[in-house]
Protein backbone atom coordinates (compact mmCIF):
# COMPACT_ATOMS: atom_id res chain seq x y z
CA UNK A 1 0.00 0.00 0.00
CA UNK A 2 1.31 3.34 -1.04
CA UNK A 3 1.66 5.45 2.65
CA UNK A 4 0.48 8.61 2.04
CA UNK A 5 -0.41 11.36 4.24
CA UNK A 6 -3.87 11.87 2.53
CA UNK A 7 -6.70 10.73 4.53
CA UNK A 8 -7.57 8.62 1.15
CA UNK A 9 -5.88 5.46 2.98
CA UNK A 10 -6.53 3.81 6.33
CA UNK A 11 -2.83 3.14 7.08
CA UNK A 12 -1.42 5.61 9.32
CA UNK A 13 2.34 5.02 9.98
CA UNK A 14 3.33 3.11 13.56
CA UNK A 15 5.96 4.55 15.95
CA UNK A 16 8.90 2.32 14.66
CA UNK A 17 8.06 3.92 10.77
CA UNK A 18 7.68 7.79 12.07
CA UNK A 19 10.92 7.07 13.50
CA UNK A 20 12.22 5.72 10.15
CA UNK A 21 10.78 8.28 8.17
CA UNK A 22 11.81 11.56 10.87
CA UNK A 23 15.49 10.51 11.34
CA UNK A 24 16.08 14.45 12.71
CA UNK A 25 13.49 13.86 15.45
CA UNK A 26 14.43 12.01 18.79
CA UNK A 27 13.32 8.26 18.96
CA UNK A 28 12.06 9.20 22.33
CA UNK A 29 10.29 12.20 21.45
CA UNK A 30 8.08 10.40 19.05
CA UNK A 31 7.22 8.22 21.33
CA UNK A 32 6.24 10.40 23.69
CA UNK A 33 3.78 12.36 21.28
CA UNK A 34 2.90 8.68 20.54
CA UNK A 35 1.92 8.18 23.89
CA UNK A 36 -0.02 11.35 24.22
CA UNK A 37 -2.12 10.69 21.69
CA UNK A 38 -2.80 6.96 22.44
CA UNK A 39 -3.01 7.58 26.28
CA UNK A 40 -1.94 4.89 28.85
CA UNK A 41 -3.02 1.73 30.74
CA UNK A 42 -1.69 0.10 33.90
CA UNK A 43 -1.74 -3.40 35.17
CA UNK A 44 -2.38 -4.76 38.22
CA UNK A 45 1.66 -4.86 39.06
CA UNK A 46 2.05 -1.21 37.84
CA UNK A 47 -0.05 -0.04 40.07
CA UNK A 48 1.25 -1.92 43.15
CA UNK A 49 4.71 -0.18 42.63
CA UNK A 50 2.82 3.54 42.82
CA UNK A 51 2.74 4.58 46.28
CA UNK A 52 1.41 8.11 46.56
CA UNK A 53 3.17 8.89 49.66
CA UNK A 54 6.08 8.78 47.49
CA UNK A 55 5.57 9.62 43.96
CA UNK A 56 2.97 12.60 42.67
CA UNK A 57 -0.14 11.81 41.78
CA UNK A 58 -2.65 13.21 39.92
CA UNK A 59 -4.36 16.46 41.73
CA UNK A 60 -6.90 18.87 40.37
CA UNK A 61 -6.33 19.47 36.70
CA UNK A 62 -8.17 21.94 34.17
CA UNK A 63 -9.18 18.80 32.17
CA UNK A 64 -10.30 15.20 32.64
CA UNK A 65 -8.67 12.27 31.27
CA UNK A 66 -9.85 9.91 28.61
CA UNK A 67 -11.39 7.43 30.81
CA UNK A 68 -13.77 10.17 32.43
CA UNK A 69 -12.29 8.87 36.13
CA UNK A 70 -10.31 10.85 38.69
CA UNK A 71 -8.05 8.17 40.19
CA UNK A 72 -4.88 9.03 42.16
CA UNK A 73 -2.06 7.83 39.20
CA UNK A 74 0.89 9.17 38.00
CA UNK A 75 0.93 12.94 37.16
CA UNK A 76 3.49 12.08 34.95
CA UNK A 77 6.62 10.09 33.85
CA UNK A 78 9.81 10.97 32.29
CA UNK A 79 12.07 9.07 30.34
CA UNK A 80 15.33 8.12 30.45
CA UNK A 81 16.78 11.75 28.66
CA UNK A 82 14.41 13.79 30.49
CA UNK A 83 11.52 13.80 28.21
CA UNK A 84 8.35 14.50 30.16
CA UNK A 85 5.40 12.74 29.34
CA UNK A 86 1.74 13.52 31.39
CA UNK A 87 0.44 10.20 31.13
CA UNK A 88 -3.41 10.27 29.81
CA UNK A 89 -5.33 6.99 31.51
CA UNK A 90 -7.51 5.65 29.00
CA UNK A 91 -10.09 2.70 29.00
CA UNK A 92 -7.91 -0.91 27.17
CA UNK A 93 -10.68 -1.07 24.69
CA UNK A 94 -8.89 2.63 23.00
CA UNK A 95 -5.73 0.29 22.18
CA UNK A 96 -3.83 2.64 24.83
CA UNK A 97 0.09 1.88 25.72
CA UNK A 98 0.24 -0.44 28.74
CA UNK A 99 2.84 0.54 31.62
CA UNK A 100 3.90 -2.69 33.40
CA UNK A 101 6.24 -3.51 36.14
CA UNK A 102 9.17 -5.60 34.54
CA UNK A 103 12.06 -6.71 36.88
CA UNK A 104 11.15 -4.43 39.47
CA UNK A 105 10.77 -0.88 37.22
CA UNK A 106 7.99 0.24 35.42
CA UNK A 107 7.99 -0.09 31.70
CA UNK A 108 6.16 1.25 28.92
CA UNK A 109 5.03 -1.78 26.62
CA UNK A 110 3.42 -2.00 23.58
CA UNK A 111 2.04 -5.21 21.26
CA UNK A 112 3.99 -7.15 24.24
CA UNK A 113 7.05 -5.36 23.22
CA UNK A 114 9.07 -3.49 26.33
CA UNK A 115 10.09 -0.04 24.34
CA UNK A 116 11.37 1.81 27.29
CA UNK A 117 11.65 1.80 31.10
CA UNK A 118 9.74 5.17 32.84
CA UNK A 119 10.54 6.61 36.00
CA UNK A 120 7.55 8.43 38.07
CA UNK A 121 7.95 11.52 39.69
CA UNK A 122 8.37 12.07 43.14
CA UNK A 123 5.93 14.13 45.04
CA UNK A 124 6.94 17.41 46.19
CA UNK A 125 7.52 18.12 49.74
CA UNK A 126 5.16 20.65 49.97
CA UNK A 127 2.00 18.32 49.14
CA UNK A 128 1.73 17.26 52.77
CA UNK A 129 1.49 20.46 54.05
CA UNK A 130 -1.37 22.58 54.66
CA UNK A 131 -2.23 26.53 54.94
CA UNK A 132 -2.65 28.29 58.34
CA UNK A 133 -6.31 28.12 56.72
CA UNK A 134 -6.21 24.22 57.03
CA UNK A 135 -6.48 24.06 53.28
CA UNK A 136 -4.43 21.20 51.78
CA UNK A 137 -1.27 22.67 49.50
CA UNK A 138 -1.61 20.40 47.24
CA UNK A 139 -5.33 21.56 46.52
CA UNK A 140 -3.87 25.07 45.89
CA UNK A 141 -0.96 24.26 43.54
CA UNK A 142 0.20 21.00 41.77
CA UNK A 143 3.25 20.16 40.17
CA UNK A 144 5.10 19.35 37.16
CA UNK A 145 8.76 17.86 38.00
CA UNK A 146 10.43 21.65 37.90
CA UNK A 147 6.82 23.64 37.48
CA UNK A 148 4.27 25.03 39.72
CA UNK A 149 0.81 25.07 38.75
CA UNK A 150 -2.24 27.12 39.67
CA UNK A 151 -5.92 27.12 37.99
CA UNK A 152 -7.09 30.71 38.65
CA UNK A 153 -10.36 29.91 37.21
CA UNK A 154 -11.70 26.64 37.31
CA UNK A 155 -14.94 27.16 35.04
CA UNK A 156 -15.04 28.75 31.97
CA UNK A 157 -18.05 31.24 31.49
CA UNK A 158 -18.10 30.52 27.34
CA UNK A 159 -18.84 26.97 28.72
CA UNK A 160 -21.43 28.33 31.09
CA UNK A 161 -23.05 30.03 28.00
CA UNK A 162 -23.10 26.47 26.03
CA UNK A 163 -20.28 27.87 23.55
CA UNK A 164 -17.23 26.36 24.89
CA UNK A 165 -14.58 25.07 22.60
CA UNK A 166 -15.87 21.76 21.29
CA UNK A 167 -12.92 19.72 22.02
CA UNK A 168 -13.06 21.54 25.42
CA UNK A 169 -14.29 19.54 28.80
CA UNK A 170 -13.52 22.17 31.37
CA UNK A 171 -16.54 22.58 33.30
CA UNK A 172 -17.98 18.98 33.49
CA UNK A 173 -14.44 18.12 34.64
CA UNK A 174 -14.76 20.34 37.09
CA UNK A 175 -18.10 19.63 38.46
CA UNK A 176 -16.92 15.97 38.36
CA UNK A 177 -13.59 16.79 40.70
CA UNK A 178 -15.58 18.96 43.29
CA UNK A 179 -18.15 16.26 43.57
CA UNK A 180 -15.99 13.38 43.68
CA UNK A 181 -12.70 15.31 45.11
CA UNK A 182 -14.41 17.82 47.20
CA UNK A 183 -12.82 21.22 47.59
CA UNK A 184 -12.22 24.42 46.22
CA UNK A 185 -12.12 25.59 42.64
CA UNK A 186 -10.79 29.20 43.88
CA UNK A 187 -8.41 30.44 46.86
CA UNK A 188 -7.72 33.40 48.62
CA UNK A 189 -4.24 35.25 47.85
CA UNK A 190 -2.71 34.52 51.71
CA UNK A 191 -2.96 30.64 50.67
CA UNK A 192 -1.61 30.83 47.99
CA UNK A 193 1.02 33.02 49.05
CA UNK A 194 1.98 30.47 51.72
CA UNK A 195 1.85 27.57 49.55
CA UNK A 196 4.38 29.56 46.83
CA UNK A 197 6.26 30.28 49.76
CA UNK A 198 6.72 26.16 50.95
CA UNK A 199 7.18 24.98 47.31
CA UNK A 200 10.38 27.25 46.96
CA UNK A 201 12.11 25.62 49.81
CA UNK A 202 12.52 22.62 48.17
CA UNK A 203 16.02 22.97 46.75
CA UNK A 204 16.82 22.70 43.41
CA UNK A 205 12.84 21.77 42.29
CA UNK A 206 10.95 23.99 41.21
CA UNK A 207 12.23 26.87 37.99
CA UNK A 208 8.75 28.40 37.20
CA UNK A 209 5.32 28.83 38.02
CA UNK A 210 2.25 28.76 35.45
CA UNK A 211 -1.32 29.79 35.77
CA UNK A 212 -4.23 29.28 33.65
CA UNK A 213 -8.03 28.89 34.08
CA UNK A 214 -11.18 28.89 31.99
CA UNK A 215 -12.74 32.54 30.38
CA UNK A 216 -14.22 35.15 32.54
CA UNK A 217 -16.26 37.11 30.39
CA UNK A 218 -17.56 39.77 33.40
CA UNK A 219 -16.06 43.18 33.91
CA UNK A 220 -16.98 46.77 32.36
CA UNK A 221 -14.68 45.31 29.05
CA UNK A 222 -14.60 41.79 28.69
CA UNK A 223 -12.42 39.99 30.58
CA UNK A 224 -11.66 42.49 33.08
CA UNK A 225 -12.72 40.38 35.93
CA UNK A 226 -10.22 37.46 34.77
CA UNK A 227 -7.23 39.93 34.57
CA UNK A 228 -8.79 41.07 37.94
CA UNK A 229 -7.76 37.55 39.40
CA UNK A 230 -4.58 37.11 37.60
CA UNK A 231 -3.45 39.99 38.89
CA UNK A 232 -5.00 39.37 42.86
CA UNK A 233 -2.68 35.71 42.18
CA UNK A 234 0.26 37.55 40.96
CA UNK A 235 0.39 39.76 43.47
CA UNK A 236 0.17 37.22 46.09
CA UNK A 237 3.00 34.96 44.45
CA UNK A 238 5.28 37.87 44.04
CA UNK A 239 5.65 38.67 47.81
CA UNK A 240 7.98 35.60 47.69
CA UNK A 241 10.31 37.58 44.99
CA UNK A 242 12.41 40.22 46.01
CA UNK A 243 12.64 41.20 42.55
CA UNK A 244 9.90 42.72 40.47
CA UNK A 245 10.04 40.22 37.65
CA UNK A 246 9.91 36.44 39.02
CA UNK A 247 9.68 33.55 36.13
CA UNK A 248 6.05 33.14 35.62
CA UNK A 249 3.91 33.30 32.46
CA UNK A 250 0.08 33.37 32.27
CA UNK A 251 -2.09 31.70 29.67
CA UNK A 252 -5.35 33.86 29.94
CA UNK A 253 -8.46 35.13 27.40
CA UNK A 254 -6.85 37.44 24.89
CA UNK A 255 -6.81 40.57 26.63
CA UNK A 256 -6.50 44.00 25.00
CA UNK A 257 -3.36 46.59 25.11
CA UNK A 258 -4.92 48.74 28.09
CA UNK A 259 -5.71 45.10 29.87
CA UNK A 260 -2.07 44.16 29.01
CA UNK A 261 -0.44 47.27 30.65
CA UNK A 262 -2.17 46.77 33.70
CA UNK A 263 -0.71 42.83 33.62
CA UNK A 264 2.29 44.22 32.98
CA UNK A 265 2.72 47.12 35.14
CA UNK A 266 1.36 45.32 38.19
CA UNK A 267 2.84 41.73 38.44
CA UNK A 268 6.34 40.50 38.11
CA UNK A 269 4.93 38.53 34.93
CA UNK A 270 7.72 37.53 32.52
CA UNK A 271 5.67 35.78 29.39
CA UNK A 272 2.26 35.96 28.19
CA UNK A 273 0.53 33.23 26.18
CA UNK A 274 -3.37 33.35 25.19
CA UNK A 275 -4.52 30.18 23.22
CA UNK A 276 -5.56 30.45 19.43
CA UNK A 277 -6.43 26.52 19.45
CA UNK A 278 -7.07 26.55 15.84
CA UNK A 279 -5.06 28.10 13.05
CA UNK A 280 -7.70 29.09 10.59
CA UNK A 281 -10.90 31.60 10.90
CA UNK A 282 -13.48 29.44 9.34
CA UNK A 283 -12.51 26.40 11.69
CA UNK A 284 -11.83 28.95 14.35
CA UNK A 285 -15.41 30.03 14.19
CA UNK A 286 -17.19 26.02 14.33
CA UNK A 287 -14.54 24.74 16.98
CA UNK A 288 -14.54 27.73 19.04
CA UNK A 289 -17.54 29.76 19.31
CA UNK A 290 -16.93 31.31 22.14
CA UNK A 291 -14.13 32.85 21.41
CA UNK A 292 -15.42 33.69 17.76
CA UNK A 293 -18.68 35.25 19.56
CA UNK A 294 -16.31 37.46 22.04
CA UNK A 295 -13.69 38.95 20.29
CA UNK A 296 -13.18 37.26 16.42
CA UNK A 297 -10.21 35.24 15.20
CA UNK A 298 -8.60 38.46 13.62
CA UNK A 299 -8.81 40.70 16.75
CA UNK A 300 -8.01 37.49 18.96
CA UNK A 301 -4.89 36.94 17.12
CA UNK A 302 -4.16 40.61 16.60
CA UNK A 303 -3.75 40.81 20.49
CA UNK A 304 -1.16 38.71 20.31
CA UNK A 305 0.57 40.21 18.10
CA UNK A 306 0.03 43.91 20.06
CA UNK A 307 1.47 41.83 23.29
CA UNK A 308 5.05 41.52 21.67
CA UNK A 309 5.23 45.31 22.14
CA UNK A 310 5.05 44.60 25.66
CA UNK A 311 6.67 41.66 26.66
CA UNK A 312 9.10 41.22 23.86
CA UNK A 313 9.65 39.18 20.68
CA UNK A 314 9.37 34.88 21.83
CA UNK A 315 7.76 35.87 25.61
CA UNK A 316 4.06 35.70 24.22
CA UNK A 317 3.17 32.29 22.86
CA UNK A 318 -0.21 30.54 21.51
CA UNK A 319 -1.06 27.28 21.71
CA UNK A 320 -2.95 25.12 19.38
CA UNK A 321 -5.08 21.56 19.58
CA UNK A 322 -3.47 19.88 16.68
CA UNK A 323 -5.44 17.74 14.88
CA UNK A 324 -8.78 20.09 16.11
CA UNK A 325 -9.16 21.17 12.64
CA UNK A 326 -9.76 17.93 11.07
CA UNK A 327 -12.70 17.25 13.35
CA UNK A 328 -15.72 16.08 11.16
CA UNK A 329 -17.67 17.06 9.58
CA UNK A 330 -16.21 20.99 8.81
CA UNK A 331 -12.97 20.54 9.11
CA UNK A 332 -10.01 19.70 6.68
CA UNK A 333 -10.52 16.68 5.15
CA UNK A 334 -6.77 16.21 4.21
CA UNK A 335 -4.16 16.37 6.43
CA UNK A 336 -1.34 17.62 4.05
CA UNK A 337 -3.68 20.88 3.36
CA UNK A 338 -4.29 21.23 7.22
CA UNK A 339 -0.47 21.29 7.56
CA UNK A 340 0.38 23.53 4.82
CA UNK A 341 -2.33 26.00 6.50
CA UNK A 342 -1.21 25.81 9.98
CA UNK A 343 2.17 26.27 9.21
CA UNK A 344 1.75 29.37 6.99
CA UNK A 345 -0.46 31.17 9.85
CA UNK A 346 2.06 29.73 12.59
CA UNK A 347 4.67 31.93 10.56
CA UNK A 348 2.74 35.20 10.31
CA UNK A 349 2.87 34.63 13.81
CA UNK A 350 6.09 34.06 13.91
CA UNK A 351 7.44 37.02 11.73
CA UNK A 352 5.62 39.33 14.07
CA UNK A 353 7.23 37.63 17.53
CA UNK A 354 4.52 35.40 18.53
CA UNK A 355 5.49 31.53 19.17
CA UNK A 356 3.11 29.02 18.55
CA UNK A 357 3.23 25.30 20.27
CA UNK A 358 0.94 22.50 19.70
CA UNK A 359 -0.77 19.91 22.39
CA UNK A 360 -1.38 16.68 20.12
CA UNK A 361 -5.52 15.96 20.61
CA UNK A 362 -6.93 14.02 23.04
CA UNK A 363 -10.44 13.63 22.33
CA UNK A 364 -11.97 13.46 25.88
CA UNK A 365 -14.99 11.82 26.68
CA UNK A 366 -17.27 14.71 28.05
CA UNK A 367 -16.38 17.44 25.21
CA UNK A 368 -19.04 18.42 22.78
CA UNK A 369 -16.09 16.15 20.21
CA UNK A 370 -16.55 13.00 22.39
CA UNK A 371 -17.09 10.51 19.35
CA UNK A 372 -14.23 12.21 16.65
CA UNK A 373 -10.35 11.04 16.49
CA UNK A 374 -7.31 12.06 17.04
CA UNK A 375 -4.76 13.30 14.09
CA UNK A 376 -2.12 10.28 12.89
CA UNK A 377 1.22 10.66 14.50
CA UNK A 378 2.98 11.71 11.38
CA UNK A 379 0.89 14.53 11.19
CA UNK A 380 1.84 15.74 15.02
CA UNK A 381 5.40 15.21 14.13
CA UNK A 382 5.43 17.03 10.63
CA UNK A 383 3.50 19.94 12.34
CA UNK A 384 5.95 20.04 15.29
CA UNK A 385 9.08 20.20 13.10
CA UNK A 386 7.64 22.96 11.03
CA UNK A 387 7.10 24.79 14.67
CA UNK A 388 10.50 24.16 15.63
CA UNK A 389 12.19 24.99 12.71
CA UNK A 390 10.27 28.71 12.40
CA UNK A 391 11.31 29.05 16.02
CA UNK A 392 14.83 28.74 14.64
CA UNK A 393 14.24 30.74 11.49
CA UNK A 394 12.58 33.88 13.56
CA UNK A 395 15.14 33.52 16.44
CA UNK A 396 12.18 32.65 19.03
CA UNK A 397 13.27 31.24 22.15
CA UNK A 398 11.12 28.55 23.82
CA UNK A 399 12.75 28.86 27.52
CA UNK A 400 9.34 29.26 29.57
CA UNK A 401 7.71 26.13 27.83
CA UNK A 402 10.38 24.03 27.42
CA UNK A 403 10.76 20.13 28.23
CA UNK A 404 12.12 21.05 31.71
CA UNK A 405 9.50 23.78 32.16
CA UNK A 406 6.27 22.32 30.47
CA UNK A 407 7.16 18.88 28.85
CA UNK A 408 3.53 19.09 27.33
CA UNK A 409 4.58 19.65 23.58
CA UNK A 410 6.01 17.54 21.34
CA UNK A 411 7.82 20.97 19.20
CA UNK A 412 9.19 22.73 22.25
CA UNK A 413 10.67 19.45 23.53
CA UNK A 414 12.75 19.98 19.97
CA UNK A 415 14.33 22.74 21.01
CA UNK A 416 16.91 21.20 23.25
CA UNK A 417 18.84 20.17 20.01
CA UNK A 418 19.42 23.09 18.85
S1 LIG B 1 -11.67 29.07 26.27
FE1 LIG B 1 -12.19 27.13 25.28
S2 LIG B 1 -10.43 25.77 25.71
FE2 LIG B 1 -10.28 27.50 27.13
S3 LIG B 1 -11.33 26.77 28.98
FE3 LIG B 1 -12.87 27.89 27.77
S4 LIG B 1 -13.90 26.32 26.53
FE4 LIG B 1 -11.97 25.42 27.31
Amino acid sequence: MTVTLLNKVEHKLTVNEVVDKYPDVPRLVILKTDVHLRGVNYTDAALGAIDPAIHQVRGRSIFGSRDGQIKPLPASISLRDGTLILPDPTPIERDPYIIDLVDGKLALIDNDELLEFVELTVKPRYYDLFTTSGIPMKDIVTARPQRLDLIVSGYCHFGTKGNGCRFCDINNHNKQQVKEAGGKSRFRPEDISETIREALKEPGRFSFIHLTGGSVLAGDEVFDRELDLYIETLQAIGENFSTKKFPVDVTTSALNERQLRRLNDETGIMAYTSDLEVLNEEKFNWICPGKADSLGYREWRNRLVRAVDIFGRGYVGTGIVTGVELAKPFGYTSEEQALRANLEEAEYLAERGVTTWSSPWVVRPSSDFHDQKSPSLEYCIRFARGLDQLRVKYGLIIDFNDYRRCGNHPDTDLSRIH
